[in-house]
């Protein structure tokens, strides 16, 4: 924190790196370094604020003996702290992110510029005014509304149709808040340019793809023993290349989609051909188990859905040695349902959980391929639980095994016939 007693230079600096400390702690303890200037400023406001009261207090209570030299320093001391006040609100007017102080009524007190752009607000005469109100009809009034719990997400800007915001209300003072709202439109056309070049690549090369697979599967390795092992080796390379652009072909539709067309997902049968698929894949290597307790059919998609289960039996049977067990379970817990996968197999330390659900991310590439992995399985998985607003939840002890656990909601549970079970 700065103090306003020293020079005006110092001052300065002082100022610049308490925001740029703001900025660091905000970056670290939220990703959000706009954030952390915001509160460093807001900080640095009431402290020179407060210094202000008392320096009038003493001037107020000063002895009228008072000497000339004390009352040029009280003077000096005013006119520093003025001007420190100043730069801060002109360093705040400027920040990108909008910036709006609220009352403990949710009254605008202050905004800066980029909350005029955004925000849609005017001076002078929004000042006072109910933020709420004022953002009548928009996303943003209805989050307000609600209690601003949760930072909002991905919210049209009320102030400019084309831009989308990520706001959070920050409680300061004794009832105060801060409104923060960060443009995000540009990071969102970066997404949608990555998402529309995985997508292009996967399409273009899905027909060659297809074209060389076709002819591998014409050639005889009869008619040339020599070459026997090499076309073998083709045609299992073809064959996982295939595989990858048919996953990111699906990663692609998952991603852009944001809702599933609701249909019955009959899980008896579902679970039947999960275990099927998994007991063809391990080829009895494995005692295969279905515990299924949950008399529930599900809501979502039938396609989708078999895809994410059986994905995580296909991964237990890959991942588990030979003589090991797996163990499908479909049971109703107190706030829903649970589809789990377990297994003795391989594990996976604890640090590389948080990023299993990552593009490619694998424990260990090589056992990943040589089972015929594309790394994306886990996150095909994820995407499909997010679309049913489910849970996937990892637990693993390396050496001992893992289980894969999907929690679906309520909402998402059918009896099986026509009832909604909810
Ligand atoms: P992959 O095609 O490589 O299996 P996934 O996305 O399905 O890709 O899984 C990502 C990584 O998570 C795998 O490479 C593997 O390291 C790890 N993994 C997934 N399931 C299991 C499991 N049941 N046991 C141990 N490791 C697993």
């Amino acid at each position: 924190m700065t103090s306003p007693l020293s020079s005006p230079w110092k001052l300065s600096a002082a100022l610049a790196a308490a925001l740029g400390a703001g900025a660091v702690l905000g970056w670290l303890v939220g990703g959000h370094a706009v954030a952390g200037i915001a509160l460093v400023a807001v900080a640095e406001v009431v402290l020179l604020l407060t210094r202000i009261r008392h320096q009038t207090q003493a001037m107020m209570t000063a002895p009228a003996t008072a000497s000339p030299l004390q009352h040029d320093r009280f003077m000096t001391r005013s006119r520093r702290i003025a001007s420190s006040l100043r730069d801060l609100r002109n360093a705040a007017g400027q920040l990108p992110d909008a910036v709006v102080l609220l009352d403990g009524q949710q009254q605008i007190r202050w905004f800066n510029h980029a909350a005029e752009n955004l925000l849609g607000l005017r001076r002078p005469h929004d000042r006072g005014a109910s933020l709420q109100q004022r953002l009548a009809g928009s996303e943003l009034a209805g989050w307000l509304h609600d209690g601003a719990h949760e930072p909002l997400t991905d919210a049209t800007a009320p102030g400019r149709a084309d831009s989308q915001l990520n706001v959070s209300l920050l409680p300061f003072g004794d009832h105060e808040q801060l409104l923060l709202a960060h443009d995000i439109s540009h990071q969102n056309r970066l997404e949608q340019v990555r998402r529309d070049f995985v997508a292009n690549v996967s399409h273009e090369l899905r027909t060659p793809l297809t074209v060389i697979h076709g002819y591998l599967e014409l050639l005889d390795p009869e008619d040339v023993p020599e070459l026997a092992p090499v076309l073998d080796e083709m045609r299992t390379q073809s064959k996982r290349m295939g595989q990858i652009v048919e996953d990111l072909l699906t990663l692609s539709r998952l991603e852009t989609q944001h809702e599933v067309i609701d249909e019955r997902v009959p899980m008896a049968a579902l679970l039947a051909t999960v275990r099927k698929e998994a007991e063809a894949l391990s080829q009895g290597r494995h005692r295969i188990v279905l515990e299924s307790t949950a008399e529930t059919d599900l809501l979502g998609s039938p396609k989708d859905l078999h895809s994410a289960l059986s994905n995580l039996a296909s991964n237990a049977v890959r991942y588990t040695p030979a003589g090991g067990s797996i163990t499908i379970r479909w049971q109703r817990v107190a706030d829903g349902a649970v589809y789990s996968v377990s297994d003795t197999g391989f594990g996976i330390p604890a640090s590389h959980l948080a990023r299993l659900t990552e593009r490619f991310y694998r424990v260990s590439s090589s056992r990943s391929r040589e089972s015929g992995g594309t790394g994306l399985g886990l996150s095909i998985v994820k995407h499909v639980l997010n679309l049913h607003q489910a849970q996937l939840k990892i637990e693993s002890t390396p050496g001992a095994g893992s289980t894969f656990s999907c929690h679906f909601g309520p909402t998402r549970l059918l009896a099986p016939g026509n009832g909604n079970e909810s």
